[in-house]
């Protein structure tokens, strides 16, 4: 049996918007990458996946991987979240080549 995919609640202000990212990674957003790619593109929108030029705390800016797990109904209904849409965990890594599309980014951030 196959389980029902759920789309997010969330998905379209993922997709389009980073004021939800750096609401949830307390961090400042300049830039988003959007590899040229499609198929690349939909990989990371399928991972619930973003890559960010960011800063945090007014650092220097650095371009990192930015990854997000929200509660969907499958959590609420085994208990492991209250709510769809609770941030079950969160992680973000410094990158200087998109890991999908392969775009060195320190230079387009010039
Ligand atoms: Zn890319």
């Amino acid at each position: 049996m196959r389980i029902k995919y759920v789309e997010h609640s969330k998905l379209t202000e993922m997709k389009n918007d980073n004021k939800c990212w750096e609401e949830w990674f307390g961090c400042e957003i300049f830039k988003r990458h959007w590899c040229k790619d499609e198929i690349c593109q939909n990989q990371l929108i399928t991972q619930d996946a973003a890559i960010f030029y960011n800063s945090y705390e007014k650092t220097d800016p650095t371009w990192g991987y930015f990854h997000i797990w929200l509660a969907d109904e499958q959590e609420v209904y085994d208990g492991e979240a209250e709510d769809i849409g609770e941030v079950m965990s969160l992680h973000s890594y410094g990158i200087n080549y998109c890991p999908l599309c392969g775009e060195r980014l320190n230079e387009s951030s010039a």
